[in-house]
């Protein structure tokens, strides 16, 4: 979903221009997708049978796994195209060569290629548009074919477009599918190809979308966002990555034929996401039923879905909107992700990741597969994979050309080259300095402040910034800092399950309590008069640990202060829970004597 856009004169820095600094936070999640995550995901793709499936003769057999797995290697393609982008590495010639051979000779003579359609489980092609996954497979193909292409590596282009070309046959007048993903996937084929036809049938996939045209069995329309148009819907509902999936590639066609009615209904979406239906982490989607989004402010701490998928699907929706608009609001909820709920989503040494993320996980838990903390792989794998393509092609989403220079919309270690110059920009965000320095003859530079940080310093000096951007020099160094203080949360009173507690953030983290660290972490209480010391990397605060009573689950409300006994509470970033295996935790903190 990495394609760059060209909008008002805005771009992101392509990945070839863009380079995130090794041994820095960010450049490090890309040193570990390259050299640990993405041979493990390669390997669990031969495990898992995404190959198998592919290998078998049409008609000859049962698919094995869920209906997309074609999908689980598609995006492996695409991490590994973003990746050749950014390095030129030759290490994954070898999968791809294998890979291509495979796919050509899975697909059909009219260009169809689809395990599962193809295999003795499906009840023929095109038939089951709800659950079959052939139009979303088709999507990360494209996607794995764009990236590929930008890397030099025409192959997959040339597969695919058979494929596309078939698509928009067969859907110009009707039908979508069941999971967003091919109307993005289309948008980004055009802008490669010039192919216009592409554009047009993207169109008419969210032109379908909610006539109704799908099936919807016990599930529903608004599972599918097919309850409305997207062109009016007003509200992010239902499945929470097929919402957020249709609303890229909603802004994306909007970006191409300057439709400002369907951009408005999705910031209307995007509004209703992150003004009451999100997480402090950035998480999305707070239902384990279904997957999806909750009421408004229903943001339940330990039974948050959150699943890792939606959190990288709001991520590139934000950036689109962020290329559209230029609003800072749009980075601002990109780096609350991107430090929290996604870096949370992968073990440190990239081989272990989350499918729900929860934000408190008890002492005593019943565990299932999806809230047991990180795993090797899962039965519906498409978060792993989904991540490594992310991590790809991060840089690229850090600044952005446009009419007025450079800007800096994720501040980073690393270098960004725009048309006239590029920038150098040393240090680290949860540090709270860095240094900018600027190369060439850039004609403006601009960095973003973030809404967390009270003051802003220019080397030293106090400044103002204006709609969340700041104006830099561009013909000296400057010494940029911010407020990296940590300080307390709370969420709006209608979010139930944390009223009476607060949340702790430092810089762009927000903070944990973890077992092991902590005596309690069911009856812990925090002191929220008493100083938080630390920073982005972790905090000690004040609080208590409650004296509970397992033989009084109710008692009068005279009675509702508890005895305490004043321990020291341990903070961590959340993104870190469970790092040693510790899975006891919890985000927000009540208050003591609520
Ligand atoms: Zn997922």
């Amino acid at each position: 979903m990495t394609a760059p856009v060209t909008v008002h004169g805005r771009r992101p820095v392509g990945i070839d221009r863009a380079t995130l600094q090794e041994g820095s936070y960010l450049g490090d999640l890309q040193r570990i997708n390259v050299e640990a995550t993405l041979p493990h995901i390669i390997a669990k793709l031969d495990e898992s049978k995404v190959l198998e499936n592919l290998r078998r003769e049409p008609g000859t057999g049962e698919h094995v796994g869920f209906q997309f797995s074609d999908s689980d290697l598609y995006k492996t393609l695409e991490a590994i195209g973003w990746e050749i982008v950014r390095t030129g590495t030759d290490r994954f010639d070898g999968f791809l060569t294998d890979s291509y051979a495979l796919l050509r000779q899975a697909q059909q003579a009219d260009g169809y290629i689809n395990s599962w359609g193809l295999s003795t489980s499906s009840p023929g092609l095109w038939v089951d548009l709800m659950w079959g996954h052939e139009l979303y497979c088709a999507g990360h193909l494209f996607q794995a074919a764009v990236a590929l292409n930008r890397a030099g590596r025409p192959e997959l282009l040339e597969i695919s477009r058979p494929f596309a070309d078939l698509i928009v046959e067969k859907f110009r007048d009707q039908g979508t599918g069941g999971h967003p993903e091919i109307e993005t996937a289309l948008v980004e084929l055009y802008r490669e190809t010039g192919e216009r036809s592409y554009l047009d049938a993207a169109a008419a996939f969210i032109r379908h979308r909610g006539a109704p045209t799908i099936h919807h069995g016990q599930f529903g329309p608004e599972y599918f966002q097919d309850h409305e148009s997207p062109r009016t819907a007003r509200i992010a509902i239902g499945h929470a990555v097929r919402q957020l999936y249709l609303d890229a590639g909603c802004v994306d066609l909007a970006v191409e034929t300057g439709d400002e009615e369907l951009l408005d209904a999705v910031v209307a979406r995007w509004e209703s996401a992150h003004h009451r239906r999100m997480y402090v982490t950035g998480g999305m989607g707070s239902r384990f039923q279904d997957e999806s989004f909750g009421d408004d402010h229903e943001l339940s701490s330990e039974r948050s879905y959150a699943e890792t998928c939606a959190a990288i699907a709001d991520f590139q929706l934000s950036w689109r909107l962020l290329l559209q608009t230029g609003q800072a609001r749009y980075a601002a909820a990109m780096e609350r992700t991107l430090y929290n709920l996604l870096p949370a989503a992968v073990s440190a040494d990239g081989t272990q990741f989350t499918y729900a993320n929860p934000h408190q996980v008890r002492s005593v838990s019943r565990i299932q597969e999806h809230t047991a903390g990180r795993l090797p792989w899962f039965s519906c794998a498409c978060c792993p994979p989904n991540m490594a393509r992310l991590r790809a092609s991060l840089a690229a989403y850090a600044a952005f050309v446009d009419d007025a220079g450079l800007a800096l919309a994720l501040p980073a270690a690393g270098r960004f080259e725009g048309a006239d110059g590029a920038v150098t920009v040393a240090g680290d965000i949860e540090d709270g300095a860095l240094t900018i320095t600027p190369e060439g003859t850039l004609s403006g530079l601009r960095i973003r402040v973030p809404e967390w940080s009270t003051t802003v310093l220019i080397d030293g000096a106090a400044a103002e910034s204006v709609d969340g951007w700041l104006t830099l020099p561009v013909d000296r160094a400057t010494q940029v800092s911010f407020d990296v203080t940590p300080r307390l949360l709370v969420a709006d009173p209608r979010v139930d399950a944390v009223r009476g507690c607060v949340a702790v953030q430092a810089g762009p983290t927000v903070m944990c309590a973890e077992a092991g660290d902590n005596e309690s972490v069911d009856a812990l209480a925090i002191d929220p008069a008493a100083p938080l010391v630390g920073g982005p990397r972790g905090v000690t605060a004040t609080g208590a640990v409650l004296e509970t009573d397992d033989d009084q689950l109710y008692r009068p409300y005279a009675e509702r202060l508890l005895g305490r006994r004043e321990v020291p509470l341990t903070l961590i970033p959340y993104r870190d829970w469970g790092r040693d295996g510790r899975v006891a935790m919890r985000v927000w903190l009540p208050v003591q004597g609520c």
